[in-house]
């Protein structure tokens, strides 16, 4: 924690409150098919932590968790459905959706998934086949 900043979070109806801290390891845009069937909406805004980062300070046993695969288990609040974070266990990370933590500066660095894409968006920002080689995909770009 080397700024020693962090963050409130919370679910959409308030029952699950949470906080990040520091500095997230990525930001950007997954155009999975996973995560638009989970999230109802064409692209997720993430923001990627290590997991000691974020800390649940209230409503822990209100939070539900769903596994599809091994690689994300998603997290939402029972009360009001809001979705809060997925854990990323093989990958050491937990994605804290950019729309639940208003308060950090959001800026986007890649897009990843593009392959699977269904909302083209020509920001300039890089745009992933797959993933980064580091975090076990192809590394391969893909033009806008
Ligand atoms: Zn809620
Ligand atoms: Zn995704």
């Amino acid at each position: 924690m080397s700024n020693g900043k962090s963050y409130k979070g919370g679910c959409f109806c308030g029952a699950v409150q949470f906080t990040v801290s520091g500095e997230p390891v990525g930001m950007g845009y997954c155009h999975c098919e996973s995560c638009r069937h989970w999230s109802a909406g064409p692209v997720n805004a993430f923001t990627l932590w290590k997991p000691d980062a974020v800390k649940v300070t209230r409503g822990a046993d209100n939070i539900g968790t769903y596994n599809k695969t091994p690689r994300s288990y998603r997290k939402w609040c029972k009360t009001c459905g809001g979705h809060i974070f997925t854990e990323h266990p093989t990958m050491g990370l937990t994605d804290v959706y950019a729309a639940v933590i208003p308060g950090l500066p959001y800026k986007a660095g890649v897009h990843v998934h593009y392959q699977e894409t269904v909302l083209r968006i020509k920001d300039g920002m890089p745009k992933m086949k797959d993933v980064p080689k580091e975090m076990g995909g192809s590394g391969a770009s893909l033009a806008e």
